[in-house]
């Protein structure tokens, strides 16, 4: 969970993101982890207070921000996104990349990158999962296949 760590810490800084009002870090960041969980959950575009009790951080501030800002609604068990235009990039972006994978395993293969690389990570470039990569993260199981296990994730 040190992703979620992170959520609704700060609420000092704000940003403006094309399209969207003035919004602090914490309800940006909430605001774009629900609309991943969401789709995750099978209930794109909908927040389960499940979700949001399952979050480390304290999220009433910010959701209430994300309320004021128009972004989310009050239904029953959650949030309504209201602002929906980033759920469906996420859509987009999510089965796109369901289907790449899933031509990959078919293949039997990941394609090699585009380009060379400088940082240690080499990714498929054709579906974009990590083959290599310098921080000893998951990368892809052989012969096409998805993501691995997480070395360096210990126990839980
Ligand atoms: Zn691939």
């Amino acid at each position: 969970m040190a992703d979620a760590v992170a959520l609704g810490d700060d609420h000092t800084t704000f940003i403006q993101v094309e399209g969207m009002p003035v919004l602090s870090r914490a309800a940006i960041q909430l605001h774009t982890a629900g609309i991943v969980s969401s789709i995750q959950d099978g209930q794109p575009g909908f927040v389960s207070d499940d979700y949001l009790n399952a979050i480390a951080a304290e999220t009433t501030t910010t959701v209430l921000e994300l309320e004021a800002a128009g972004m989310w609604e009050r239904r029953d068990g959650g949030y309504l996104i209201v602002a929906d235009e980033m759920v469906k990039v996420a859509i987009d972006f999510h089965e796109r990349t369901d289907r790449q994978e899933a031509e990959c395993a078919r293949r039997g293969k990941h394609l090699p990158p585009d380009g060379g690389s400088e940082s240690g990570w080499v990714i498929c470039g054709h579906c974009g999962i990590p083959l290599k990569r310098s921080d000893g993260g998951p990368v892809a199981l052989p012969d096409g296949g998805p993501l691995g296990p997480d070395a360096r994730q210990k126990d839980s």
